[in-house]
């Protein structure tokens, strides 16, 4: 239960997945918790300004599509489909209010204090908790986890305004649909929320500066991802060097290195995020910190600092909700003298456009570069009995096993659903099965997941309906 008299066993700085999971597991091993979050909602980036805000508007949004393009390949006929856009917003802003209130709940069921105010260090074992209610609170804590997040990274010299120059917060919350909406950042938040807005009806150039989108995953599901959406609409510009961007009153002018300017009405940056570190005074405890401003950290996620411990975007890695929440489980456990491990390699990586991409283990690239054999394996969504009933045929998906011991190293999926059926493939790399084991599985007919076992059984040579 909360004490009152300012001492705790575990204080997370963060109440975000990495902090909220860190704080609700140490309750759980039975010890007194408080969680320090400066914002006025729990749930940090992810359920307040990030996953689940935006994929209400992506579900809404697809939704939408499938009612104007899907819907009529089925015999359905619906005439006179419009998007009610404030509609599409305020619901999910009720999505989001019931889950941030949800982790207060968790909270006060576990006995877990929130403090709220902007945590910093004052010593190893003492946290100052400020502005919370325009005063501020110290606390002493045997035990100190930071998970202080991420926040998006901003082009030199043009500061997000949130009104013309978009973070990913501003893109989640515009309340009309814009004629032109360029993205700079061909990545994950790019291509999400260009898809959004796209299906809404806006004009949406990317500018991306690698040779190709989505860069760092697979280069068949780059490739792909870059076909099907630049068939829905999407304008994809690579290779591409801005030079800077200008203001208007009713517009944005970005200027491109070596080509002409374009126009539009707002800009979305999305090049990346930037751990949230600054301001914690953690530096002069002897807390060590990357070029990029992570807090460096061990296999156990401890600073080598007193019995300070980091987890989630704060520490670097993918920046993903489910690493962040693995991390700050882990971390709880092992600060309590128990094990904690992450399985880096079953990591899954989803991009939530329509048809998704999903990804987990080493691309075949990374493989051919470790040296030995490669077996591949690739099955089309075309040849899937339930993805033609469905009439979700693009994609496929792609196994990348090692030659010699068989052990599956990657799977690669883009497609209908790829964002649920690739924990098959993570629970099949955390147990370090062999593309046998994959291929030799019973799957349910028909169903899409019979496409990771057929892709497994290409890889093996022995591919039945292809
Ligand atoms: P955060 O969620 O950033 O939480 C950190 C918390 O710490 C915040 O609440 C912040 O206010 C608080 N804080 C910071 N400094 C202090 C301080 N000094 N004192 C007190 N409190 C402080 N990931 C996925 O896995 N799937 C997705 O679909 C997905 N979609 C995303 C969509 C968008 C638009 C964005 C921006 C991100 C998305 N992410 C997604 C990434 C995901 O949100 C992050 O990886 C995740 O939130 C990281 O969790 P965290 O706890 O480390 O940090
Ligand atoms: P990202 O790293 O996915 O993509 C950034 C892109 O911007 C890259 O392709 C990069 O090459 C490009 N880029 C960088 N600087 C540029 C420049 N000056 N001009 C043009 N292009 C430039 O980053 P993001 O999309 O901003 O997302 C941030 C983080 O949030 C990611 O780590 C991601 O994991 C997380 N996130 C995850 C999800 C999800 O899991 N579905 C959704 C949204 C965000």
């Amino acid at each position: 239960m909360p004490v009152d008299d300012g001492s705790f066993d575990l204080v997370v700085i963060g109440g975000g997945p990495g902090g909220y999971t860190a704080a609700l597991r140490a309750a759980q091993l039975g010890k007194r918790v408080a969680c320090v979050e400066k914002d006025s909602t729990l749930g940090g980036t992810c359920l307040n300004i990030g996953c689940i805000p935006s994929k209400a508007l992506l579900d809404s949004t697809e939704l939408f599509h499938q009612i104007q393009a899907g819907a009529s390949a089925h015999g359905i006929r619906v005439d006179g489909a419009a998007m009610d856009v404030d509609v599409m917003m305020d619901r999910k802003e009720k999505v989001v209010q019931g889950f941030t209130r949800g982790i207060e709940h968790l909270f006060r069921k576990s006995g877990v204090e929130w403090i709220r105010g902007a945590g910093r260090f004052i010593a190893t074992d003492r946290i100052e908790a400020a502005g919370g209610d325009g005063g501020s609170r110290e606390v002493t804590a045997d035990t100190i986890i930071i998970a202080t997040g991420s926040t998006a990274a901003a082009l030199p010299g043009s500061p997000f305004d949130e009104k013309r120059i978009l973070s990913s917060t501003g893109a989640l919350a515009l309340r009309r649909v814009p004629e032109h909406l360029i993205v700079i950042g061909g990545g994950v938040i790019g291509l999400e929320l260009g898809s959004v807005w796209l299906r809404l009806g806006a004009r949406v150039t990317v500018l991306e500066m690698a040779p190709t989108i989505l860069p760092g995953l697979d280069a068949d599901l780059s490739s792909g991802a870059r076909a099907i959406l630049g068939k829905q609409g999407f304008d994809f510009r690579t290779g591409v060097r801005v030079a800077g961007v200008e203001k208007g009153d009713s517009g944005v002018r970005v200027a491109i290195e070596g080509a002409d300017p374009i126009e539009g009405e707002h800009v979305l940056v999305a090049i990346g995020r930037r751990p949230n570190t600054a301001g914690l005074d953690a530096e002069k405890l002897g807390i060590r910190f990357d070029r990029r401003g992570a807090v460096v950290v061990d296999r156990s996620f401890h600073t080598g600092v007193g019995k300070i411990y980091a987890v989630g975007d704060a520490i670097g890695g993918f920046m993903l909700a489910h690493e962040a929440m693995e991390e700050g489980m882990a971390a709880a456990a092992i600060a309590g003298g128990g094990i904690g491990v992450v399985d880096y390699d079953a990591i899954a990586r989803v991009v939530y456009t329509w048809p998704e991409v999903a990804s987990v283990g080493l691309s075949e690239e990374e493989a051919r570069e470790r040296g030995g054999n490669v077996l591949v394996g690739k099955f089309p969504f075309s040849a899937s009995g339930r993805a033609r009933a469905m009439n979700e045929t693009e994609g496929f998906v792609k196994v990348v096993a090692d030659a010699g011991s068989r052990r599956l190293l990657g799977v690669h999926i883009l497609g209908a659903r790829a964002s649920d059926l690739i924990s098959e493939a993570s629970l099949a790399i955390a147990f370090q099965a062999s593309v046998d084991d994959l291929a030799l599985t019973v799957h349910a007919h028909p169903t899409l997941p019979e496409a990771i076992k057929e892709a497994a059984l290409v890889a093996m040579g022995r591919a039945i309906n292809l």
